[in-house]
């Protein structure tokens, strides 16, 4: 049976990766930061009550934090084949708005947290001689958007990451590779006011939000067999929204 971490997994994409990865039968290592009964309700809604779970609740941000999710995980399961990295925020505001510390908040989490996540687990994932690692990214981080200057940033890096990271590890059997999702309902997008929705929906070819699944679903192939020569790529879910 094999075993993954899912960065924020209580809520959202993280949350339906979870389910995703249960009825694959992996074991799960579960994240998250502050959302607990959200949590329990996922795992009792748990199809495949055949694999153990664990939670870890730490802030990725944390160096010391995010290294003793990754003891956790191998403490009980001994080896890790997968981990995907999807905890994020967002703090949105214009630039001459922004203060300096919702900058700084989201490059913590969203890329130093990433960061420090990918850099505890390459040891172990070096010595056992495999591994994947999906980072996820977003539209932003490739396209930009107004108000979102600290967020695209954090995105774009996670991009920079995980190209240099593919480098590194290529030869070591560790395929490393970016989901970039486009507009996911979910909490992160609810508190988009309805009428920039509509607006970005005429920006979509497909005509939709995407749903957690479809980021799901790409993980889902990423982590297969079937992806066993893709690394350092970005995959872009977001139904046509940026090309
Ligand atoms: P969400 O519903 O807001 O969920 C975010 C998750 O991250 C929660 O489980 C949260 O846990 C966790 N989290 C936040 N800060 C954390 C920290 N410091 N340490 C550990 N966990 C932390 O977000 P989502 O929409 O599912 O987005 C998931 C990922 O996809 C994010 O990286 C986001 O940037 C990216 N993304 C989303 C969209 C979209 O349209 N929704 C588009 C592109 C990219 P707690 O609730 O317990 O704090």
């Amino acid at each position: 049976m094999k075993t993954a971490i899912i960065t924020g997994a209580s809520r959202g994409i993280g949350a339906e990766i979870a389910k995703r990865l249960n009825e694959l039968n992996y074991n799960l290592v579960l994240n998250y930061r502050s959302s607990t009964s959200s949590m329990e309700e996922l795992i009792n809604s748990f199809t495949n009550k055949g694999t153990k779970n664990i939670i870890v609740k730490c802030d990725i941000s944390n160096y010391e934090e995010a290294k003793k999710l990754i003891e956790e995980a191998y403490k009980n399961f001994g080896t890790v084949d997968v981990i995907i990295n999807d905890a994020g925020i967002t703090k949105d505001n214009l630039l001459p708005l922004m203060t300096e510390e919702e900058f700084d908040q989201v490059i913590e989490i969203n890329l130093k947290g990433t960061f420090n996540c990918c850099k505890h687990i390459a040891k172990r994932m070096i010595k056992q001689k495999q591994g994947r690692i999906i980072n996820i990214s977003s539209v932003v981080g490739l396209a930009g958007n107004a108000g979102q200057v600290n967020y695209s940033a954090s995105k774009a890096g996670v991009i920079g990451l995980t190209k240099s990271m593919a480098r590194e590890l290529g030869r070591k059997n560790i395929l490393i590779n970016v989901v970039a999702p486009g507009f996911i309902q979910t909490e992160m997008t609810e508190k988009i006011p309805q009428e920039l929705k509509e607006e970005m929906l005429k920006n979509i070819p497909l005509q939709r939000l995407g749903q957690p699944s479809d980021i799901a679903d790409c993980v889902e192939f990423l982590i297969s067999d079937k992806a066993s020569y893709i690394t350092g790529q970005v995959i872009s879910v977001n139904g046509g929204y940026y090309m």
